[in-house]
């Protein structure tokens, strides 16, 4: 059942700059393979009985396991594996069983307004996430009279926001489809198995990675497996400080090999990585350190430093009935980051500007919004809030402006509304904009 691995990527043959052939780049060697179809059997049983004892208890587990439906199976994995894109299990649980309590079908949910999904989402980040999957499930209900597309090729294909990986998790869990799965747990525990310490996140590593999963992957309960795989990333063999004394799969991992006895494992027939020569050991300028153990791997390209954004935001609060105060808040545009999402009214600033000039674009900014004069000496400065966005170091400058009297804001500008702080939280807000308030 083991095959000869050999991405595109790596192995094909490149042209040289007259024309003719380059020389092919030497396969890697064996031992970052799993070549050998008893090591294969092995770890697939080792892996699934560690698995059948000591997985964690989560309510998608629960409803995939007992589901008869497969299409409110193949639904409910979707939301989960959706969710859990870039979001900790713990923090997802709670928003998980709102959403099926909310939308427990894809019918439901392509009924739901974007407004809805956004509340519901408020505070776990990456909102098009939520946008998309409702426009998937509103076109499964439209164009594909309700059914799931019912393998990794379909689902990706025809469902929008659906990549390689959300369809092959769909696909083993609900389907039963006999196929791998890459995340970043994955990532990090083949990258151990078999001591690949090129960048794992560049193109040709990820498809010899994607290649593994295949190779590996259970043929009678490939959604058991691919979870159980990416389980032990999440719980055993974690970023840092892996367990390995605890791991169900240590006699077949290179890393820990070469931790404890020094030299990589020797593989009969073929040899071993050249210097600088082999595509997925780690680069000849950033050799193995010891003091690293497995957690040399796996290896990623220097990440880009996010950039530094700075944005003036004002609370402006009035008292509503019963004297409570009301906050004013505004509607993000349909698109961009945040899409759609309320936020208190804000303006980007530049670079470098001094609290009096920021003072001033900002009551700038409110009178032509508001059609009134905003004295700078109204706007009292309360402090900086800073939050990170995935790519973007974003620092909030934050001023209130209580007001007496009533304001009319030119309707042509965003659509905006009056909440009391109750109504503030349960509106789809950003968890910036709670810090702010
Ligand atoms: Fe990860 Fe250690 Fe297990 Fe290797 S032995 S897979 S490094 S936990």
């Amino acid at each position: 059942r083991s095959r000869s691995l050999s991405p595109s990527s790596v192995l094909t043959p490149r042209r040289s700059s007259a024309g003719a052939p380059a020389p092919a780049p030497a396969p890697p060697p064996a031992r970052h393979l799993f070549s050998d179809p008893a090591e294969v059997e092995a770890l697939r049983r080792n892996l699934l009985a560690w698995y059948d004892e000591c997985k964690r208890d989560l309510p998608w587990r629960r409803l995939a396991a007992t589901e008869p439906d497969s299409n409110r199976r193949a639904y409910a994995v979707w939301v989960s594996e959706i969710m859990l894109q870039q979001t900790q299990v713990a923090t997802v649980i709670d928003y998980y069983n709102r959403w099926m309590q909310k939308w427990p079908t894809l019918q439901a949910l392509s009924q739901a307004s974007l407004e809805e999904v956004n509340e519901l989402w408020a505070g776990l980040g990456y909102y098009s996430r939520g946008k998309r999957l409702q426009e998937a499930a509103r076109k499964v209900a439209s164009e594909l009279a309700g059914q799931m597309p019912r393998t990794a090729e379909d689902l990706q294909k025809l469902l929008p926001g659906v990549g390689r990986y959300t369809a092959g998790a769909i696909a083993s869990i609900s389907y039963g489809q006999a196929t791998g799965v890459v995340d970043g747990n994955v990532i990090r525990v083949l990258c151990r198995l078999r001591c690949i310490g090129a960048d794992s996140s560049s193109p040709a590593v990820i498809d010899w990675l994607w290649d593994m999963a295949n190779t590996l992957v259970d043929r009678s309960r490939p959604g058991d497996f691919n979870q159980a795989l990416m389980e032990l990333g999440a719980t055993v063999c974690v970023p840092k400080a892996p367990l390995c004394g605890e791991c169900p799969v240590k006699q077949h991992c290179q890393a820990r090999h070469r931790k404890l006895f020094g030299k990589p494992a020797p593989v009969p027939d073929v040899e071993d990585c050249g210097v600088g020569g082999c595509p997925l050991c780690p680069p000849a300028t950033e050799p193995w350190d010891s003091s690293l153990g497995v957690t040399n791997f796996p290896r990623k390209a220097v990440k880009k430093q996010p950039r530094v954004a700075r944005t003036a935001t004002c609370v402006l609060e009035r008292r509503g009935c019963h004297g409570a105060p009301e906050y004013l808040i505004v509607q993000r545009p349909s698109s961009g980051l945040l899409a759609g999402l309320w936020e208190f009214p804000s303006l980007p600033l530049a670079q470098g500007l001094q609290e009096e000039e920021q003072r001033e674009v900002l009551a700038d900014h409110l009178q032509a919004w508001m059609g009134q004069p905003v004295a700078m000496g109204s706007l009292r400065l309360i402090g900086e809030v800073v939050h990170i966005f995935s790519h973007i170091h974003q620092t909030y400058v934050v001023y209130s402006l209580p007001l007496d009297a009533d304001i009319t804001l030119d309707p042509a500008l965003s659509p905006s509304r009056w909440v009391t702080e109750k109504e503030f939280y349960a509106s789809a807000v950003s968890t910036a904009m709670k810090k702010v308030l």
